[in-house]
């Protein structure tokens, strides 16, 4: 008996098993979900190989999620499998780490600052209703979030942009909140994946986690995060929306 039985769930940004989302998948077919999986572009192969480490299969759709006509087809891509979800998993971030991440906060230009806000913020309106007519009473939306209350080295135009995320998140709690869909961040602690690497030192916040984090922190501890999805998935948290969940071993409460 899971968390997630007789629910489906759309987890989109799996590229790898190292990718958060893959984890939230891999946790959500734990539960008893039925899950499907995208991702985009030349890394779709890698994800269908990805795809059969999980514990049982799940089928791979293809969505950018910057690509209007991908966007406008996914819920049909979506009903070739399921006629509705229940759950939506957004896992996607991206910045030029040449031009926007590394401490070159100054002097990023227009174009890669749109493209940061672009794939890792409005996303995540628009992946939602791209998929909206397939969600209803009880459905729930979860997001992905770097703590964005604070400036991080390094991190730049992407903290900018998960500022952003977090007031999309209000918004869109605000708005499908009255038609009773949840829609919930998790805010992870530093975790080890490929997004992460791409971003000049962040290696450093490690150390800072090791030393401040109460729990302490696991830098591959995937599944923390992905655990944590499933929970606000799940209807174990059914008054709850617009809310940030840390999953950070406590780093964020604490002064110093
Ligand atoms: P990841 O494995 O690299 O996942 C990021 C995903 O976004 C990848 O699957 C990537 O696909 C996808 N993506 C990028 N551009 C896209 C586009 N235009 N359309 C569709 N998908 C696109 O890294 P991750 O760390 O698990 O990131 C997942 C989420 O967790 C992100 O929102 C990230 O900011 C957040 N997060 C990460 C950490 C951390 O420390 N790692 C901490 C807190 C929050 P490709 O691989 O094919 O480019």
């Amino acid at each position: 008996m899971g968390i997630l039985d007789g629910k489906t769930v759309l987890v989109a940004g799996v590229t790898i098993d190292s990718s958060i989302g893959f984890a939230a998948a891999k946790a959500a077919q734990e539960q008893g979900a039925t899950v499907l999986i995208s991702n985009f572009g030349r890394a779709l192969n890698i994800t269908r190989r990805i795809a059969g480490r999980l514990p049982s299969p799940a089928p791979v759709l293809e969505c950018d999620v910057t690509d209007a006509g991908q966007l406008a087809g996914l819920a049909d891509a979506v009903r070739e499998h399921a006629d509705h979800l229940d759950g939506l998993v957004h896992a996607i971030a991206f910045a030029n780490p040449e031009t926007a991440l590394g401490g070159k906060f100054l002097n990023t230009g227009w174009e890669d600052v749109a493209t940061a806000m672009h794939v890792s913020t409005y996303s995540y309106q628009a992946l939602t209703m791209a998929v909206r007519p397939l969600l209803s009473r009880g459905s729930s939306v979860v997001g992905l979030t770097f703590d964005a209350s604070v400036a991080w080295p390094g991190y730049d135009w992407m903290g900018v942009a998960k500022a952003g995320l977090e007031s999309c998140n209000r918004y869109l709690a605000r708005d499908l909140g009255p038609h009773g869909v949840r829609v919930n961040l998790v805010s992870a602690g530093p975790l080890n994946t490929m997004a992460a690497k791409a971003i000049p030192g962040f290696e450093k916040f490690e150390q800072v986690w090791a030393d401040r984090a109460p729990l302490g922190w696991d830098n591959t501890g995937y599944d923390t995060a992905g655990k944590a999805v499933v929970a606000l998935l799940s209807d174990l948290f059914p008054a709850t929306t617009g809310e940030i969940v840390h999953v950070d071993g406590g780093f964020h409460a604490m002064g110093a």
